[in-house]
């Protein structure tokens, strides 16, 4: 904690307190840490129900607090965490922010809308469009894909626990999402999730909150560049979560051209790691493969990935890439992409091909920062 330990009281509230050296990041806080800044207990619960479940950002509108503990609040609170600088929209619905960070880096995060949803409501059926929002974890990555616009400019640094989960906050508010309207996370933005593990295993125990919002651990997945070391510690914390493995070659030559850290991590080592995941029997594991014309979309591919596959319970999404200035890569046609998922399919596994949601918006992590850097 950045206050100073030194309790003030009123009759009926106590914040921990004294001499204010930074007002803390309300996003960064779980419901645990806020319990010991706010006495009684319940006060926390009922601020963080507000803020998470109402957007509500104004202390001096928090009317079910004390008057005195709202300006105490408004003191000693930040929620200015991220600012939207600019939205993008997708003819297909899809929304992509660009965010900036209190030092002045920007990232993206992505509301896609899929496909309306039937539902029971009252015994009636309604339609309702299914969120999934794509969350960034890192400012740039280490990781470096050859493929990759985020990797261009390097690594800056992890994101804290409060900018990953500002990031669903802003999102849901902008929309003025119903609290309890179910949204999935993917953390599929810029930068490599499990090289920031530590900040991300907070925000999910802040994004699950029942008290906040409440996004359960299940409808959170976790994308990665297929880090074997940090797949095992994923496993080790056991938190609920998808597991989505960034594939996208069948043999190491090929992986090691597009993900330089295959050279340490090769292709066994990420598909052994995967079958030590502790996974709910009733789940699969995702593999990304991200088609590149002429280069990892051949049938032989396709055969290849079948029988690295074999014994473990997955399911394969099919990624057109998406073309940028400059890249050498090209994005294969739609019979090539059709060819290899029917391989996948009539070998008995579960394909999809991954409509380019957004690509007239510049969808594929990193573009639209790209282009905001370029004026
Ligand atoms: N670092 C993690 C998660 C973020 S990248 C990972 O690599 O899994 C999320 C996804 O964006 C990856 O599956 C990656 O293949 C995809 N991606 C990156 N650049 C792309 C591009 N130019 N076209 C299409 N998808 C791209
Ligand atoms: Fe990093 Fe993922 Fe981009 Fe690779 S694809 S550079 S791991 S963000």
């Amino acid at each position: 904690m950045r206050w100073c330990e030194k309790s003030w009281a009123t009759s009926s509230h106590k914040v921990i307190r004294v001499v204010k050296r930074e007002a803390l990041d309300f996003f960064d806080l779980t419901l645990e840490e806020l319990e010991q800044i706010l006495t009684p207990r319940f006060r926390a619960r009922q601020l963080y129900q507000w803020v998470y479940q109402r957007y509500t950002d104004d202390m001096s509108e928090v009317t079910v607090l004390p008057k005195t503990l709202r300006s105490e609040l408004a003191e000693q609170l930040r929620f200015d965490t991220l600012t939207i600088v600019d939205k993008a929209i997708s003819q297909d619905g899809s929304e992509k922010y660009l965010m900036r960070l209190q030092d002045g880096h920007t990232i993206e995060a992505v509301l896609l809308k899929m496909k309306p949803q039937k539902h029971h409501d009252d015994g009636g059926i309604a339609q309702e469009a299914r969120y999934t929002l794509c969350l960034s974890t890192q400012v740039g990555c280490k990781v470096g894909c050859a493929f990759c616009l985020t990797a261009k400019g390097g690594f800056v640094r992890n994101l804290t626990a409060g900018e990953i989960v500002a990031q669903v906050w802003q999102i849901k508010r902008d929309h003025q999402l119903p609290a309890h309207r179910g949204i999935n996370l993917v953390y599929m933005g810029m930068g490599e999730p499990l090289d920031n593990l530590e900040n991300l295993t907070k925000a999910i125990a802040i994004l699950t909150t029942e008290e906040g919002l409440a996004i359960s651990a299940k409808r959170q997945t976790i994308s990665t560049s297929g880090i074997s070391s940090r797949i095992d510690k994923l496993g080790a914390l056991n938190l609920g979560v998808h597991l989505a493995i960034s594939l996208h070659a069948v043999d190491n030559e090929t992986r090691q051209q597009l993900i330089p850290m295959n050279r340490a991590y090769p292709i066994e080592s990420v598909i052994e790691a995967v079958k030590r995941f502790p996974y709910d029997t009733r789940k699969r594991v995702m593999f990304e493969y991200l088609m590149i014309k002429d280069l990892n979309d051949s049938p032989q591919a396709a055969k290849r990935l079948v029988t690295l596959l074999e014994g473990i319970k997955s399911k394969v999404n099919l990624i057109y890439f998406n073309p940028y200035p400059g890249t050498p890569f090209k994005r294969p046609d739609r019979a090539r992409m059709e060819a290899f998922r029917d391989a996948l399919h009539s070998r008995g596994i579960t394909c999809t091909i991954r409509e380019s949601k957004g690509l007239d918006i510049e969808a594929a992590c990193g573009q639209l920062r790209e282009k905001a850097a370029k004026g």
